[in-house]
């Protein structure tokens, strides 16, 4: 334990550790089970990821027999079945239109692709001018550099990577906005001014996820895709957390019925077992760029299209769809919305909101969030709060005990640390841990 904080990076942390990792022996459906022997309700299925819970005995057996057989093959020159079989499965649960597909190894880096298939688009198209990104403010993308250009603009990472990253366009929150009309006319005010210059239009589809756990409505999302038909600009859907059910549908674009001209997916794709996304696109994308100059998509990573990584995902995507996934995100929404609407009016509660299997607290300030963590997990609840935002999103299989007391837990932790932090001498939170 000493050596990891002394020599591992965890995400967004510092060397050494000014915190200790907790360390975990094993995880089982929703319970995570520490080296100490403690066991934890999972509240955040590893960042979206593990939609069915942990050690799935279907997808064990599945990826068990798929190493026995072929655990990777560079995919330049070759190819194999789990691809073209999780390729047909996508294409025919994606949106209307999304028939070619490109596979990448991580969130951001399906993002990348993303960006530099728009780029090579108008490239192609003898518009090179079209070179820059519209996104939204409170957006996240994912961590390398061309996806670090399309968040959040005042956020910490853009500060601090300013001169090094792509200048694009930003547009208001549709999550923040108090006028959605308003809203709609200073977007369009936006492809306006920049239709020229604009290569593609990149959001989260009804969730902004990591920028600040932002809901706004389908409406937003017809309006997007009807400007950007208008202004002849793509539309990039960065489904990579809302895809696969989380909200409610098998994809968010599916609310307002539209399909975006990009896709890119990731996180519950493998139902967290291992690190694998991909990129969507529409035929005209693909045959305008393999019809150009040099003709070919100019990305091929090493771990492109791993077949054990394929397998798994093809497993995990056939087990949602056969799973009454619906019924469970419904279930979920509603013992969230129960028992969160209890905090909507306590001091220190900015907004509580809930939307499929999300559940979202935001408080009024910063500063508390490490302490409802720590009563959480006193309590054997497992959060990662961000800033003000405590939120969950648990695995669609959670069983309803489990759940029940993963959101009286939340709803607990949450009302001790702002008690606490309301009388700070009484030092509510170091009595009671
Ligand atoms: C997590 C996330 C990414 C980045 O995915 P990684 O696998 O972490 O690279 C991109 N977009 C959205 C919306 C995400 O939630």
């Amino acid at each position: 334990m000493d050596f990891d904080r002394l020599h591992i990076w965890h995400p967004y942390n510092s060397l050494p550790s000014l915190h200790t990792q907790l360390e975990v022996e094993s995880a089982n459906h929703c319970l995570i089970k520490l080296r100490d022997g403690r066991e934890l309700i999972d509240a955040m299925s590893s960042w979206w990821s593990a939609i069915h819970g942990y050690n799935h005995p279907v997808i064990n057996a599945a990826a068990k027999s798929q190493i026995d057989q072929l655990s990777h093959i560079m995919f330049g020159g070759f190819t194999h079945q789990p691809a073209i079989e999780l390729a047909e499965l996508l294409i025919s649960i994606s949106p209307k239109g999304l028939d070619k597909i490109f596979f990448a190894d991580s969130g951001s880096i399906s993002v990348e692709v993303a960006l530099k298939v728009s780029l090579q688009y108008w490239k192609s198209r003898n518009q090179p001018e079209k070179s820059k990104f519209l996104a939204l403010k409170h957006a996240y993308h994912g961590d390398s550099f061309g996806a670090m250009s399309v968040c959040d603009p005042d956020e910490g990472m853009h500060s601090l990577f300013k001169d090094n990253i792509m200048q694009n366009v930003f547009a208001p929150s549709p999550g923040l906005a108090k006028n959605m009309s308003n809203c709609l006319i200073e977007l369009e005010a936006l492809f306006i001014k920049h239709q020229h210059q604009l290569a593609a239009f990149i959001l989260e589809p009804l969730v902004q996820g990591a920028g600040g756990m932002l809901f706004y409505p389908a409406e937003y999302l017809i309006k997007a895709r009807e400007l950007c038909n208008r202004y002849q600009v793509l539309l990039i859907a960065d489904e990579i957390a809302t895809g696969f059910g989380r909200t409610g549908k098998l994809f968010a674009c599916e609310w307002a019925n539209i399909s975006p001209d990009i896709m890119c997916v990731g996180k519950g794709l493998t139902g967290g077992y291992m690190t694998l996304a991909a990129m969507l696109c529409t035929e005209h994308i693909s045959q305008t760029i393999s019809q150009a100059q040099p003709g070919l998509l100019m990305h091929g990573p090493t771990f492109m299209g791993n077949p054990l990584a394929c397998k798994i995902a093809y497993t995990s995507t056939r087990l949602l769809l056969d799973s009454p996934w619906q019924q469970r995100v419904r279930h979920i929404e509603q013992t969230l919305k129960h028992h969160f609407t209890t905090l909507k009016n306590l001091e220190g509660i900015k907004d509580v909101r809930v939307l499929g299997a999300i559940g979202v607290i935001e408080l009024e300030q910063d500063g508390i969030g490490q302490d409802i963590q720590q009563i959480a997990l006193k309590k054997g609840v497992w959060l990662r709060p961000f800033g003000r935002i405590i939120y969950t999103m648990p695995a669609y299989s959670i069983k309803p005990d489990q759940l029940e007391t993963l959101a009286k837990v939340i709803v607990e932790a949450v009302t001790l640390g702002l008690q606490s932090s309301a009388n700070p001498d009484e030092t509510l939170v170091n009595q009671f841990v």
